[in-house]
């Protein structure tokens, strides 16, 4: 089957020079401009590492893990499965720009091909062939890209980014498998999209070029010419810069695009249509030119762009040293302030080395909520457990995500139950007070990968609670990942000091919420609402949160000046 079959068109996005250079949002942002011509588009991430998937991936190393509403049961063979429902932290991204929810198939990783190879070849699947990366392994990696292509509805725009930068041995059969499909489907159906770093000399006041020229030629020496740079650079591209990568790399200096530092990242589409990239990408595929509307998009912008408030939230947590780690929670907070006309200020405060109340207490003096951050193990979690016994006592708004919610029912039960030494299972397997533990059918699973409660689980409000109240209806759909559970046995006792439950599963078995009864904003979550949040549609429990958090301020300063 070739691309004439289905028409569907490919954009290819590999980086250069360095990784972490947004290549994310770019891939995302052309999509846009894609959508605001009215075509379909469906976007595939290549992750060239070994992993199966990221969830087992340490957080500080890689940024965040992003959680799909839809499980994957992947089967390399017949009766050989992985269920997956984690996937890389740019998928997060993708569904914010595109309001699309994606499929964990979109997620192609290195693990993922060569077990279907390896496994393949024990099945005898290659009737007796030596078994090689060309063309076995590279034909899987276009199996997977075809049936990204075929899934329906067929997409007009398949567009794929390519993790890495290019030159990493990981990726070579990626690339390499990208080059055979160009081929195959026709250089006209094809356009590869080269996003590099420009770094701007102060001293000399010159932008460099000469890292996006190496770039460039190394994905020549790999038989691909990019049909467009994109290049990362603090600020716009002079021209003198731009016509000299359009020299030196091969395409025509329109097609040299600037993607320099901005605010607002949802900025980005905006910025390459002003460009000529919408147009130009459209003329190159051949495709009907069409008025983008960009109206709507333009509007949410502006809504980040025109706030005038400011709120500030603490994150107490760890893994506070790269921000990607808590990616989609910060972006969540951001969807929720620009809604209330506010830009927020994040506080990470790293609970490794505070753990008392006392600095805690400092700490928080001067913020305006508390999001109490998702997390895994032991470290930072005394300074957890004290974060949110501040935020009870001094009447902070808080919003506990997951881990977050768990270690505020923990401080809950020690400092207002009284109960010594209440704690998770998951860091002291002997507490007296296991408020936080496992199910009784969970303790015979050994595997760390694969054990935990995934994607979107249905989840049941209970009517009078607030929680119920900032959602407006019974049921809804929130996506999932935990090993560890509240404990109805001990939840339910801490009613009488005023923790309740708000939601539930639809079991009932399950502890999805709980909140405080005596306190302005006090809620705990099992879920990830964040992973919903769209800049143009905050999640409720963010805004609820931001708006107790202006409320708060607000009657502060109202103290402050009588
Ligand atoms: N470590 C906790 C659990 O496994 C919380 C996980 C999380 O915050 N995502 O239940």
């Amino acid at each position: 089957m070739n691309s004439k079959d289905s028409g569907t068109k490919f954009v290819f996005v590999t980086g250069g020079v360095l990784s972490g250079i947004g290549k994310g949002a770019t891939t995302a942002s052309i999509a846009k401009l894609f959508q605001f011509r009215g075509y379909s588009i469906r976007i595939v991430k290549i992750d060239p590492y070994l992993n199966i998937d990221p969830g087992t991936l340490n957080p500080i190393e890689h940024g965040e893990v992003f959680v799909t509403d839809e499980t994957w049961t992947f089967r390399p063979i017949e009766d050989f499965k992985f269920t997956i429902s984690e996937i890389d932290l740019d998928f997060g991204t993708y569904e914010r720009f595109t309001g699309m929810n994606v499929h964990p198939s979109q997620n192609i990783t290195s693990g993922q091909i060569y077990t279907s190879v390896i496994l393949g070849e024990r099945r005898g699947s290659f009737l007796g062939r030596t078994v090689q990366i060309i063309p076995h392994v590279t034909d899987q990696i276009k199996k997977r890209l075809w049936e990204n292509v075929r899934k329906e509805p067929v997409p007009d725009v398949l567009l794929v980014e390519i993790g890495g930068t290019v030159g990493d041995i990981e990726a070579m059969p990626f690339l390499e498998a990208v080059r055979q499909l160009a081929r195959e489907v026709g250089r006209e159906n094809v356009a590869f999209v080269h996003v590099t770093l420009v770094p701007y000399m102060k001293s000399v006041g010159e932008f460099k070029t000469k890292p996006t020229q190496h770039s460039v030629r190394t994905l020549q020496g790999l038989g691909l010419q990019p049909d467009v740079v994109v290049c990362r650079a603090e600020a716009p591209l002079s021209e003198p810069a731009r016509a000299k990568i359009a020299l030196f790399c091969n395409v025509p200096e329109e097609k040299v695009i600037s993607n320099p530092d901005i605010p607002i990242i949802y900025r980005l589409p905006l910025s390459f249509e002003e460009q000529g990239l919408g147009n130009g990408l459209v003329a190159h595929f051949g495709l009907e030119q069409r008025t983008p509307q960009t109206d709507d998009w333009r509007q949410i912008v502006e809504r980040f762009e025109d706030a005038s408030e400011n709120v500030t939230i603490a994150m107490p947590g760890k893994y506070t040293l790269l921000s990607d780690s808590y990616k989609s929670i910060n972006e969540a907070l951001a969807h929720a302030a620009a809604a209330c006309n506010a830009h927020v200020t994040i506080r990470w405060i790293e609970t490794e080395d505070r753990y008392d109340e006392a600095p805690l207490t400092k700490d928080l003096s001067n913020v305006d909520g508390v999001l109490l951050t998702p997390g895994f193990g032991g470290r930072g979690v005394e300074g957890m457990i004290s974060a949110a016994a501040v935020s009870f006592r001094e009447k902070i708004p808080f919003l506990g995500i997951c881990y977050g919610a768990q270690l505020g029912a923990v401080a809950f039960a020690r400092v207002e139950m009284g109960w010594e030494g209440a704690h998770t299972t998951e860091v002291d397997p002997d507490s007296l007070y296991p408020v936080v533990d496992l199910m009784p059918e969970q303790r015979q699973a050994k595997d760390k990968g694969g054990t935990m409660r995934l994607g979107g689980h249905e989840v049941h409000l209970i009517e009078g609670t607030k929680t119920h109240a900032l959602y407006g209806v019974t049921e809804v759909r929130e996506r999932f990942r935990h090993r560890y559970h509240l404990i109805e046995r001990y939840i339910k006792k801490m009613k009488s000091k005023g923790l309740i439950i708000s939601a539930v599963d639809s079991t009932g078995r399950i502890i999805n919420a709980i909140e405080l009864t005596n306190h302005p904003f006090w809620i705990g979550v099992q879920f990830h609402p964040e992973f919903r949040s769209r800049p143009e549609k905050p999640h409720p429990l963010y805004l609820g949160l931001i708006r107790a958090a202006l409320e708060y301020k607000r009657g502060k300063s109202r103290e402050q000046r009588s």
